[in-house]
């Protein structure tokens, strides 16, 4: 089912939803079970699996001499999405991204989750590799997530890359696209990333999700900023509960987040990882207490591997 019907058919309840990395390539698919077994209690509605481009390593030879080795760490989205669907009857979301596809992959990727019966895709730019500063995109792919939404709501016109095929199936997504509260780290202002949103909306989105955020007056502001632009489509919370000491700086640094001070305060007081853990969860039932009376449409979780403190909050929450 779609993400949109979920929302509707929720009548205005809030839903409980998550995101899971697949595996490092090499290990098996029993982690993200486990994390799913650990959560599936609270009726999520739908679980997202996100995608992780190829990198590129540089090997120093025995003649000094580099050579170039692309490797892909977690391979394995839609396999995983299959196996939610079938395993669990939960929708399950694949992430797609604009780099490392040309167009015509993202053709091939999108009739495979087709025919798997998958109902949802969240549209992404991704990030520049990690040997590259900006982004670039691939020869005949897309630059921006709002080409790759075009894309996907041509398919769902009936509408493929080939001129000469008739009579396609129109595929049927929901298309659900990013937000930063707080800004993309690479747009010059808010507002200018609010009017790139817009025009992901009306390329085809409909539905948003948010980059985590620990301060819910940025997301409350952002949704202000938002509705004032003429977004009408329902703007999902990504969260995460802190549970370690070295994530005070890891997410400022690699989500361009800010922690609210009484937050870092209660952080810093902590003797071990466990009192972390304690006040990351504290600090998330009380968003969450706070985004559910306001009506927010889903909790969306960003698991990063570790459920039994969603499991906490959840427990608190529904
Ligand atoms: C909920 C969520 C899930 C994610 N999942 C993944 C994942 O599975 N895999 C992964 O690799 N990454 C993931 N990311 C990270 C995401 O790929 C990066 O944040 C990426 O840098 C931006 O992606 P986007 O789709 O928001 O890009 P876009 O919407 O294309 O925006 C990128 C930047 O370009 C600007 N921009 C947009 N349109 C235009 C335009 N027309 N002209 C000029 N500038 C423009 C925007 O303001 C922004 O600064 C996720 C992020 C979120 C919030």
């Amino acid at each position: 089912m779609k993400v949109t019907e979920h929302i509707r058919n929720a009548q205005g309840n809030t839903l409980f939803s998550f995101e899971i990395l697949p595996p490092l390539k090499g290990d098996n698919v029993q982690s993200i079970y486990n994390t799913i077994d650990n959560l599936i209690e609270f009726n999520p509605a739908f679980i997202d699996v996100t995608y992780h481009r190829e990198e590129y390593l540089y090997l120093e030879k025995p003649n000094g001499l580099l050579e170039k080795k692309v490797v892909r760490k977690r391979p394995g989205t839609v396999g995983i999405c299959a196996a939610i669907q079938s395993k669990y009857k939960v929708d399950a979301i694949p992430h797609i991204l604009c780099g490392g596809f040309d167009k015509e992959d993202t053709e091939n990727f999108l009739i495979d989750l087709d025919f798997l019966g998958i109902d949802n895709v969240l549209a992404l730019r991704g990030d520049a590799i990690k040997s590259e500063i900006y982004f670039r995109p691939e020869r005949n792919g897309h630059n921006f997530a709002h080409e790759l939404v075009t894309q996907i709501q041509s398919m769902n016109d009936g509408q493929y890359l080939d001129d000469y095929l008739e009579n396609c199936n129109p595929t049927s997504f929901d298309i659900g696209v990013a937000a930063y509260p707080e800004k993309h780290m690479e747009a010059a202002s808010l507002q200018q990333d609010v009017l790139y949103l817009k025009q992901k909306v009306e390329a085809g989105a409909d539905y948003i999700v948010t980059q985590m955020f620990f301060d819910n007056d940025k997301y409350f502001q952002f949704v202000d900023k938002c509705r004032a632009s003429g977004i009408e489509v329902p703007i999902i919370p990504g969260l995460k509960p802190i549970a370690t000491k070295g994530q005070l700086s890891m997410i400022p640094h690699r989500f361009k987040v800010d922690l609210p001070d009484d937050l870092v305060v209660e952080i810093i007081k902590c003797k071990d990882n466990q009192a972390v853990k304690q006040v990351g969860i504290e600090w998330s039932i009380q968003q969450c207490k706070e985004l559910k009376a306001k009506g927010v449409p889903a909790l969306h979780f960003y698991s990063m591997g570790k459920s039994d403190n969603i499991k906490t909050v959840a427990q608190a929450i529904f």
